[in-house]
C-alpha cells in the first residue's frame, strides 16, 4: 500500500511514539574512553596536560588518570583504554614491555582505584620507538613483521601481567593476533580477551592522535602495514583473518568515513564489533562546535548513534564522557 492509505508521519508525530518505534539504541555501557597517560608531566596544571588539536582531552599524570578512571566509573562508561607517552623512546620500543612502563603502572592503579571499570590496554610499539613505527625497522627502512611478533607478544603478556582486562594490538602486522593468543596463553592469561584492531585504515584522521601519543613516524609512513582506504573486501579478510588467529573482538578504525565497512565486518563475523571515532573525527566536531557551526551535543549524539546502527556494538569515542552525561540528562 502507498500513499495516502500509508503515511510514515504516523509514527512520527510525537516523542512517545518515535521512542516505541527506535531501533537503535546508544548508552554509557557501549561506550569506551581513551586516555594518554604520560610519563613525564609537568608539575603545573595538577598532571594535565592540554592537546591543542583535540579540545578537552589531555596528556595525564598517573594521579591524573586514575582520576579520570574513577569518573568514567561514576559515568557508568564500559572501558577506559589506555595510551602510554613513555619518557625515553629507544629502536625497539623496550618501554612497551617494561613492567614498570608507564601503561602497566597505570593499569595497576586504574584496576584498584576502580575494579569494576574495564582496563583495554593498546598493544602497540609507536608510542615506545624513536622512530615511530609500529614495528621492527630494517636498515633499508621497512618495518620486519615477524621480527615484530615477538615484541608485541611481550607487550601484551606485560599488560596482562599488570592487570588489563583486554589487550588490544593496533600495529597490522600479520600474524600478531595468534601470536599474542600464544604468548598470553603460555604465560598463564588464557582467559584475557583479545580486541584486534583487524581493519585499520591509514587515515588522515589520525593527525590530533599523533600530537597526543608523541607517535609521528620520523620517516615515511604507515601505508606499507595500514589498510588502503578504498579498500572494502580486504577490510573483511582482515577481520575474518583475526577471527582465525583467535580474536575475541574485532575493530574497524577509524569510524565516521568507514560505516559501510563496520556493517560489512559485523555481518561476515560472529564476534563483537567495535568502532574507533578517532581523534580526527573528535576535532571536527569540537572545531566546527568552537566556530558556531554546529551543535556539539547533537552532532555527537548522531555521529554515536549512527555507528551503532552501522552495527559496532562498542564504540571508542574521546566525546564518551560528555555523551555519558548528555544521555543521563535524556532520561
Ligand atoms: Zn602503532
Amino acid at each position: 500500500m502507498a500513499f495516502p492509505q500509508t503515511r510514515m508521519r504516523r509514527l512520527r508525530a510525537s516523542a512517545g511514539l518515535r521512542g516505541l518505534v527506535r531501533e537503535t539504541d546508544l548508552s554509557p555501557g557501549q561506550l569506551v574512553l581513551p586516555l594518554f597517560v604520560a610519563e613525564q608531566t609537568p608539575a603545573e596544571r595538577g598532571g594535565r596536560t592540554p592537546i591543542a588539536t583535540m579540545p578537552g582531552v589531555e596528556r595525564l599524570s598517573l594521579a591524573a588518570a586514575v582520576e579520570e578512571a574513577h569518573e568514567a566509573a561514576a559515568l557508568g562508561l564500559a572501558a577506559v583504554m589506555l595510551f602510554g607517552v613513555p619518557a625515553e623512546k629507544d629502536e625497539h620500543g623496550s618501554g612497551a614491555w617494561d613492567g614498570d612502563g608507564i601503561v602497566q603502572l597505570a593499569t595497576r592503579a586504574i584496576k584498584q582505584a576502580a575494579p569494576r571499570l574495564l582496563a583495554i590496554t593498546d598493544v602497540c610499539l609507536c608510542e615506545y620507538t624513536a622512530h615511530g613505527h609500529c614495528g621492527v625497522v630494517r636498515a633499508d627502512g621497512s618495518v620486519d613483521n615477524d621480527a615484530t611478533l615477538e615484541l608485541l607478544g611481550r607487550t601484551a603478556v606485560s599488560h596482562a601481567r599488570a592487570g588489563a582486562d583486554i589487550v588490544a594490538p593496533s600495529d597490522m602486522m600479520d600474524g600478531r593476533v595468534a601470536a599474542i593468543r600464544e604468548d598470553l596463553d603460555g604465560e598463564g592469561f588464557p582467559e584475557t580477551p583479545i580486541l584486534a584492531y583487524s581493519a585499520k585504515f591509514a587515515s588522515a584522521f589520525y593527525g590530533p592522535f599523533r600530537e597526543a601519543a608523541d607517535s609521528t613516524p620520523a620517516f615515511g609512513d604507515r601505508r606499507a602495514y595500514q589498510m588502503d582506504p578504498a579498500n572494502g573486501r580486504e577490510a573483511v579478510r582482515e577481520a575474518l583473518l583475526d577471527v582465525r588467529e583467535g580474536a575475541d573482538m574485532v575493530m574497524v578504525k577509524p569510524a565516521l568515513a568507514y560505516g559501510d565497512l563496520i556493517r560489512a565486518v559485523k555481518e561476515a563475523t560472529d564476534l563483537p564489533v567495535a568502532a574507533y571515532n578517532v581523534s580526527g573525527e573528535y576535532a571536527m566536531v569540537k572545531a566546527a562546535a568552537a566556530a558556531g557551526y554546529l551543535d556539539e551535543r547533537a552532532s555527537v549524539l548522531e555521529i554515536l548513534t549512527s555507528l551503532r546502527r552501522a552495527g559496532a556494538d562498542t564504540i571508542i569515542s574521546y566525546h564518551a564522557k560528555d555523551a555519558a552525561r548528555w544521555l543521563a540528562e535524556q532520561t
